[in-house]
């Protein structure tokens, strides 16, 4: 699926949780140049954009309208014209209540063309999160989407009540929160029975996801005791009785645990997949961005012994070669590689690699080649015997988009916990904050600090942390166990 320059694709970005975008619009989003993105698409989604693209954020809060949605249409056909790759990302699916209408005529009329990429809405989206289907052959034959709010004075939707309480077994109101006590009142006094039973679902398919049960009659009271807000839905039906206890979703280990896994690499790693198959939202932050730095000719050593320091630079090495048209048979040195993986990554290239560990130390001095702070790093590990010469094959730089996901997600108080896997992640993290002007010490005031280990705990408090917690021993089970006695750390630090 290739994206055309100067074609605008209006995606849905599915109501929260970041797995339920489709294939389409994550392959969109991928490829795009400009991203414009509202208030209810997850953050997270932003960081499996392009690391180039530019975000523009216009998410309305409610009745403070930050880009008007006349500037959206401007925005989506200036770039448009401008032969962009444009994402404009929209919570749920952009033609529910997503105004995805006015956005495609703008678009028809300036001549920019356009594709609608549909997307799960959160009725239904965030109804199967907590349990419920919102059609079942035994509860449910009928379903609609009703508008809560409308453009009238009042805010009180002119809908055929009559019908609605009459005719529809299952009714999904959105942005309905504001106006409930006006919603059950009208759908009780147009012959709805009092105790049909309603499911408030804010927040639904995220780890902030709530929930609350009742009927026509007791909701309002609930939702006022609850302090409900929007963004939830308002399901109305028997079919919402199907949700007896905690949904599937919610009874996940690490549910609505919302965890910052430092990274110091480029990489995602396997443990933010393995906690997000537990529940968890997981930011890995910052994103890094690999830059290469392509050998000279004059700089690759062809009579050397050389050692890789990560399977990186072994691609990077022989790209060099490549690109400056130089055989790998003039190239006479042996090489190492610092791990069983740069070992892997130099026989790819058919050459013959060795582990580090076997060389002898009276062999006459190496180049080594890898990233400046990998060289940092591996020095101390490994005491090299001999002044050895380095060669940087690239480095790690921040992405910048990063910060913006960060921001939107410290606003919706979706930074709970900081994990530091090893010493490197606490200095990488530790920029990515002071680029977002946060310091460690104002984030631990709200947010609890994890270690790996007694490295990692030194380098963050040396860095201003308040480190609530080290784990036993340095690995994921350790960590879920913290995690899964979520209260206790957390007033331990209080009283300390
Ligand atoms: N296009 C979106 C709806 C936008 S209108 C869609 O198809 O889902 C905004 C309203 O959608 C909110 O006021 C709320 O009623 C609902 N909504 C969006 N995301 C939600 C979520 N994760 N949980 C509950 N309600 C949500």
């Amino acid at each position: 699926m290739m994206t055309k320059p100067g074609c605008v694709y209006l995606v849905g970005a599915g109501p929260g949780d970041i797995g339920l975008v489709t294939l389409k619009g994550y392959t969109y989003l991928q490829q795009a140049e400009v991203v414009l993105y509202d208030r209810l698409v997850n953050p997270l989604l932003l960081e499996y954009a392009s690391q180039q693209a530019e975000f523009i954020y216009c998410g309305k809060m409610p009745k403070k309208h930050i880009l008007r949605q006349e500037a959206i249409n401007e925005l989506l056909v200036k770039h448009g014209l401008e032969g962009k790759n444009v994402v404009r990302l929209k919570g749920g699916d952009p033609s529910v209540f997503g105004r995805v209408g006015e956005e495609a005529a703008a678009l028809e009329q300036a001549g920019v063309p356009y594709e609608i990429v549909p997307g799960i809405t959160a009725g239904i989206g965030a109804a199967a999160y907590a349990g419920v289907p919102v059609t079942h052959r035994e509860h449910s034959l009928s379903f609609a989407v009703i508008t809560g709010h409308d453009k009238s004075p009042s805010g009180e939707p002119l809908i055929d009540w009559h019908a609605l309480a009459n005719g529809i077994d299952t009714i999904a109101f959105y942005m309905g929160l504001g106006n409930l006590p006006y919603i059950s009142e009208q759908l009780i006094s147009h012959g709805r029975s009092s105790d049909t039973p309603v499911l408030l679902i804010q927040w639904g398919t995220t780890g902030k996801q709530r929930t609350l049960q009742g009927n026509l009659a007791t909701i309002v009271q609930k939702a006022k005791a609850a302090q409900f807000k929007n963004p939830a839905i308002i399901l109305v039906g028997d079919v919402s009785t199907l949700k007896k206890g905690e949904s599937w979703f919610e009874s996940k280990p690490l549910f609505s645990q919302h965890l910052l896994l430092g990274r110091a690499g480029e990489e995602p790693s396997e443990m933010a997949r393995h906690l997000r198959e537990q529940g968890a939202e997981v930011f890995e932050f910052p994103r890094m961005q690999k830059k290469k730095h392509l050998l000279k000719k004059a700089d690759i050593p062809a009579n050397r012994d050389l050692l890789f320091l990560s399977p990186a630079s072994v691609d990077i090495f022989f790209e060099s070669l490549q690109a400056n048209k130089i055989d790998i048979r003039r190239i006479q040195g042996e090489f190492y590689g610092i791990s069983k993986k740069t070992v892997k990554a130099i026989e790819s290239y058919h050459c013959f690699g060795k582990e580090i560990a076997e060389r002898s130390p009276d062999a006459p001095p190496l180049v080594i080649l890898g990233d400046p702070e990998g060289f940092h790093r591996k020095e101390q590990r490994y005491p090299f015997v001999f002044e050895p010469d380095f060669i940087a094959t690239h480095s790690f730089i921040r992405v910048q988009q990063t910060e913006q996901t960060f921001s939107r997600l410290q606003e919706e108080e979706r930074i709970e916990t900081i994990i530091f896997p090893n010493a490197r992640s606490v200095k990488t993290v530790t920029e990515g904050f002071q680029a977002c002007g946060e310091t460690p010490e104002n984030i631990s005031t709200y947010a609890r600090v994890i270690c790996f280990g007694e490295k990692s705990k030194q380098a963050a408090v040396k860095a201003g942390y308040a480190v609530s917690e080290v784990l036993s021993e340095p690995t994921e089970e350790a960590l879920q166990e913290v995690l899964l006695q979520k209260e206790a750390p957390l007033v331990a630090a209080a009283l300390s």
